[in-house]
């Protein structure tokens, strides 16, 4: 049924300024109109699904938290795990992170490719909290694929993007895998054909003063240990906290929080979602949860201050992006190791 609604509307003809309004997957080969087009999605916060040379990305401007909630939300991810940051270049990835010497080092010998680094985040890089899970770094990639390049140029927004696939399948490498996998949650799919790594970049932590191998994938760990001149070490147990979703109680606020609470007790703050009158700060007084997902970080830090005894969560319904939300907090809430 989704494969012939999809044959329908490949036929239909491409107007260029035409907006997306049906919520049918579009996909488009990549030509200056439909990059026009996608450009103009992602500076509206919504998502494209484009080619890299791994895999095909679910895309949305990393600066808009909004969308990079509705990335988690198409994904239907049960967690908030940091998500790839992808640039056109070197010097705008610098704009983003610090690159000590090593992250210079592998930048100047894999990029464009399927490398990722982990670098300190800058404070000036104006991305949303979301799309590094609150942490102080953040990982950023330049994809070595004419067609992303040509729409991370277009959109002229850095593009958080994770594999565009439903949570728990199979990375996409064809623009037909993506619109079987995520349907109505994408509109415009620019095809590109089939990826040629095919599998996932590799992840090296180079925030800290050691490398640090966080994923193997498509840049072998000896052409990374030759440009370094070192071994790098391979993210293990004990390397957790640098590899997140791995501990329960991690990055978690410093005042103890306590969940599910209708309203604050004395000396606490409130943290609010929905309708409330007293929340010291409030998720989203609509009830949106992509606005929470968006908020959730920014706020947690707000309200992590002394002269509150601990902060008292509000309900958050647990559908959907909820789903992310309540696990962040649970694990924010576990005892301290
Ligand atoms: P995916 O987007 O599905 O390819 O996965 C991205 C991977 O990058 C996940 O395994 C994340 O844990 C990892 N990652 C992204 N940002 C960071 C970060 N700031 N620190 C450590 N790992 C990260
Ligand atoms: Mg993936």
């Amino acid at each position: 049924m989704t494969g012939s609604r999809q044959q329908v509307w490949r036929l239909l003809p491409f107007r260029p300024g035409s907006a997306i309004t049906s919520a049918m997957p579009r996909i488009l080969p990549i030509t200056s109109e439909s990059l026009v087009l996608a450009g103009r999605e992602i500076r509206a916060g919504r998502l494209v699904a484009f080619p890299t040379e791994t895999v095909y990305g679910l895309g949305g401007d990393a600066s808009n938290g909004i969308a990079v909630a509705t990335i988690f939300e198409a994904k239907g991810r049960p967690r908030f795990n940091p998500l790839i940051v992808h640039l056109p270049d070197r010097a705008t990835a610098r704009e983003l992170g610090e690159f000590n010497d090593m992250a210079e080092t592998l930048a100047a010998r894999f990029w464009p490719g399927p490398l990722t680094l982990v670098v300190a985040r800058r404070p000036d890089a104006g991305l949303a909290d979301l799309v590094s899970a609150g942490l102080g770094t953040v990982a950023l990639r330049v994809p070595a694929h004419d067609g992303a390049r040509a729409l991370l140029l277009a959109a002229d927004r850095p593009l958080a993007a994770p594999s565009a696939n439903r949570s728990g399948r199979v990375s996409p490498t064809t623009a037909q895998h993506v619109a079987d996998e995520l349907g109505d949650a994408v509109t415009l799919i620019l095809d590109g054909g089939p990826c040629t790594v095919g599998i996932e970049s590799t992840i090296i932590d180079v925030s800290g003063s050691t490398p640090l191998l966080l994923r193997p994938g498509g840049a072998p760990l000896e052409d990374i240990e030759a440009a370094l001149g070192r071994t790098v070490p391979i993210a293990g147990v004990a390397d957790a906290i640098r590899a997140p979703g791995m501990l329960e109680s991690h990055y978690a606020p410093g005042l103890p929080l306590r969940l599910e609470a209708r309203e604050a007790a004395a000396g606490e703050a409130l943290l609010g979602f929905g309708p409330a009158r007293d929340a010291t700060l409030n998720l989203s007084e609509s009830g949106d949860l992509r606005e929470a997902a968006a908020n959730l970080f920014a706020y947690l830090r707000a309200l992590d201050r002394p002269e509150f005894s601990a902060i008292a969560v509000m309900p958050i319904p647990k559908t959907g992006l909820g789903r992310a939300i309540n696990d962040r907090l649970r694990r924010a809430a576990a005892p301290r190791a």
